[in-house]
């Protein structure tokens, strides 16, 4: 497992008896010291299904999974390659019910949770509903419940809040749901209050190894020091100047905390960059220099000194969008591009795609918008299928509570947690419980009819849908359905801004068409399943739906350019990278406060602003940091400021990244050797300046 890597590389791989942190800039090869590592350590005689690998997007478990499979074969299937939030479910999934949840428990999306937290708060504005939930996500990433956050609420707002968070978090029982938060906060209340559980875990991960440390936040770091306990076999490899999601609650404090409570951990650096040429590299340490470190690190690249860093201006966004296709296309025709996959276009904010998607498609260039939403993931989608999930099967608990709720139909949360409970104490599913004989005792009878009726008709969609014939019965079938669920007025009821629930309604009869003609035969089954050119009933049809977010992981070898945040791009590499939308304003985004409403590079600045000006500068390093071969970073003279077009200049960061001065080619080796003797020197004058402070 040795071949490939170098000397620091294979230190940290051979490294198993106890704690170990990878500390290293970007491209160093950290993320391959983990696929290494899981083979060594399968080397040395650990089970594969004892090895967790913990990554920091479902994309990235997925190409750890690739790359762990070429590399170890097939034993690497058992490893568990995964996030954090799936490590939790399946925690919660194996031991929840010591926390009162069933094993089959559903999870919210955000959506999901906005809509529960409108109901909760008693409000229809999605904008105040975000803002709560943005409070409460931050509340349970410091580990704190609805009573402690009333506590120690800071003002009226924040008391509000809190007391909405205590109605969200009953809902959340009574509907054996959880959210994203949850995922983490739950496995660590697990860990924390169920010593058997505990030890469970702990015999069974014999290494944890976890990938973008410096990107987890302070429940995430319990739940690592739970699982590994005493005996602390764990990998953790991180690049403080990659930290990007301090916004989200990530500290670096994890960092920092680490050789504390781990006396132990032995610390490896590595300092070959593998990724880009020598100007890309230099440019991104000139860009990160100014922010405060927390570990020195050096970082060499000896791929040569390779194409200059391209500074792109343009007039606006369409303008830098054409400049930016231009450029692709320039390069493919040079021959140094030779697949559109080798291209990328980095930004700082979702809606900054779509001017780069409208040029793209005019000149016929195809793409994929990465951490974009899919299809399947719109709510309104979502609650078609749970429709279609229950009706295939009806012991699908999630399913079932979010059919009976989308719309809602009378029938209150009250009523819900009598029949969870219900259903709880006889061991029956949802739906089962609906018919039990005993439901009339334990409920009131308005409530019972109510269910009646739900099931009723379930049951009736289920007869009509195993008997459609082609498409146009299946259309009728799916018309009628939304007409009985009067669907289009809670869309519309439910959305304060009209033009949204139009756009959502066209979503549903976009399903519907879809759903119809597969019916049909006439498009082939998205999952692979059955073949076209037959027809089929809207059940065998609406049996396939739960494959079809498996469509998504396909995506990954697909020959297209990459439109993707900055944020979304962590950990990956492309031979050619365009930054675009490096303007003051975009990147370094919105840094304005009291002080400096325009959050500009000469004003005072509070502490506030340097943090969040330091986290932007991350992102810059983050961004120059995926080009292996040429990167371009464009600004627009002007920019878009709500409905108006306001003058904007360069991000600060272009002049941080002192091109200018970057024409001059060093000799990596002797770079590397004076930057050893630089800090070396810093290291002795402030060992030097502790003694005489000390002394005096
Ligand atoms: P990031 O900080 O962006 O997550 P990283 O430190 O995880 O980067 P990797 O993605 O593991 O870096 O490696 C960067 C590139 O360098 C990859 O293409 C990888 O295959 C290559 N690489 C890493 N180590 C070596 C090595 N010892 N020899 C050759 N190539 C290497
Ligand atoms: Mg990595």
């Amino acid at each position: 497992m040795s071949a490939g890597l170098n000397l620091a590389q294979q230190e940290a791989v051979n490294y198993m008896q106890g704690p170990c942190l990878v500390l290293a800039g970007a491209g160093s090869g950290k993320t391959r010291v983990i696929t290494h590592k899981i083979g060594r350590l399968i080397q040395a005689g650990l089970e594969a299904r004892r090895i967790a690998a913990i990554t920091f997007t479902n994309k990235a478990a997925a190409e750890m999974r690739e790359r762990a499979r070429s590399l170890i074969g097939r034993d690497a299937k058992d490893v568990l390659i995964c996030t954090f939030h799936a490590l939790g479910v399946r925690m919660l999934r194996q031991d929840g019910e010591a926390l009162g949840l069933k094993p089959q428990f559903s999870i919210l999306d955000s959506d999901d949770v906005t809509g529960l937290l409108k109901d909760a708060g008693g409000s229809t504005d999605a904008a105040t509903a975000r803002q709560w939930q943005w409070a409460i996500s931050l509340w349970k990433n410091m580990g704190l419940n609805a009573a402690q956050a009333e506590a120690q609420a800071k003002d009226d707002n924040e008391k509000v809040t809190a007391r909405i968070m205590a109605r969200y978090e009953e809902r959340l029982a009574a509907y054996q749901s959880v959210d994203f938060d949850d995922l983490i906060g739950l496995p660590l209340k697990l860990l924390q209050q169920h010593p058997a559980v505990r030890e469970k875990w702990q015999a069974q991960l014999g290494h944890v190894l976890v990938d973008e440390y410096q990107d987890t936040n302070a429940t995430q770091y319990e739940v690592l020091k739970l699982l590994v306990g005493a005996r602390a076999r764990f990998t953790a490899v991180g690049d403080d100047d990659q930290s990007i999601y301090g916004w989200r609650g990530a500290t670096l404090d994890n960092l920092r905390r680490l050789p504390l409570d781990f006396p132990s951990l032995k610390v490896v650096k590595l300092e070959q960059n593998y990724r880009s040429t020598g100007a890309i590299l230099r440019a991104a340490n000139n860009v990160i220099g100014p922010n405060p470190k927390l570990f020195p690190k050096v970082l060499f690249s000896e791929l040569g000194e390779g194409e200059p860093v391209r500074i792109v201006d343009a007039d606006h966004e369409a303008h830098e969008a054409e400049r930016a296709v231009a450029r692709i296309q320039s390069t493919r025709a040079n021959g140094l591009g030779k697949d559109w996959k080798d291209f990328a276009v980095l930004y700082r904010a979702n809606h900054q795609a779509r001017v780069f998607e409208q040029a793209l498609r005019k000149a016929q260039i195809p793409y994929k918008v990465s951490g974009g939403q899919s299809f399947f993931d719109r709510a309104e989608i979502k609650d078609l299928c749970s429709w279609l999930r229950l009706v295939v099967n009806n012991d699908d608990d999630p399913a079932f509570l979010r059919a009976i709720t989308s719309p809602k139909r009378g029938i209150g949360h009250q009523t819900l947690t009598s029949l969870g409970v219900f259903a709880g104490k006889y061991k029956l599913s949802l739906f089962e419980a609906l018919f039990s004989s005993s439901l009339a005792s334990a409920l009131p009878g308005r409530s019972v009819a109510g269910l009646h009726e739900f099931g009723r008709y379930v049951n009736d969609f289920e007869f009509k849908a195993r008997h459609t014939s082609g498409a146009d019965d299946a259309k009728v079938l799916l018309t009628d359905w939304l007409k009985d669920i009067a669907y289009e007025k809670h869309l519309y009821d439910g959305e304060e801004n009209e033009k949204l629930a139009a756009t959502r309604w066209t979503n549903v009869l976009e399903f519907c068409d879809w759903m119809a003609l597969r019916c049909g035969g006439q498009i082939d089954d998205a999952a692979g399943v059955t073949t076209s050119s037959e027809t089929k009933t809207f059940l065998q049809v609406a049996q396939t739906i739960s494959l079809l977010s498996t469509i998504s992981e396909r995506e990954q070898d697909q020959n297209v350019v990459t439109l993707s945040t900055l944020h979304a791009s962590k950990g990956l590499e492309w031979p050619h990278v365009m930054l675009v939308g490096v303007t003051e304003g975009l990147l370094p985004f919105k840094l304005g406060d009291d002080n400096n409403p325009a959050g500009r590079a000469d004003g005072p600045m509070s502490e506030g602003i340097l943090q969040r000006l330091q986290e932007e500068r991350r992102l810059m390093y983050v961004g120059i940091t995926r080009a292996q071969r040429s990167l371009a970073v464009s600004w627009t003279r002007k920019r878009k400021k709500g409905r108006e077009m306001i003058a904007a200049q360069p991000s600060r960061f272009i002049a941080e990244m002192s091109l200018e001065t970057a024409t001059t080619k060093e000799n990596p080796r002797e770079k590397l050797k004076a930057l050893r003797a630089e800090f070396a020197k810093k290291a002795a004058d402030t060992v030097a300046a502790a003694a005489a402070a000390g002394a005096s």
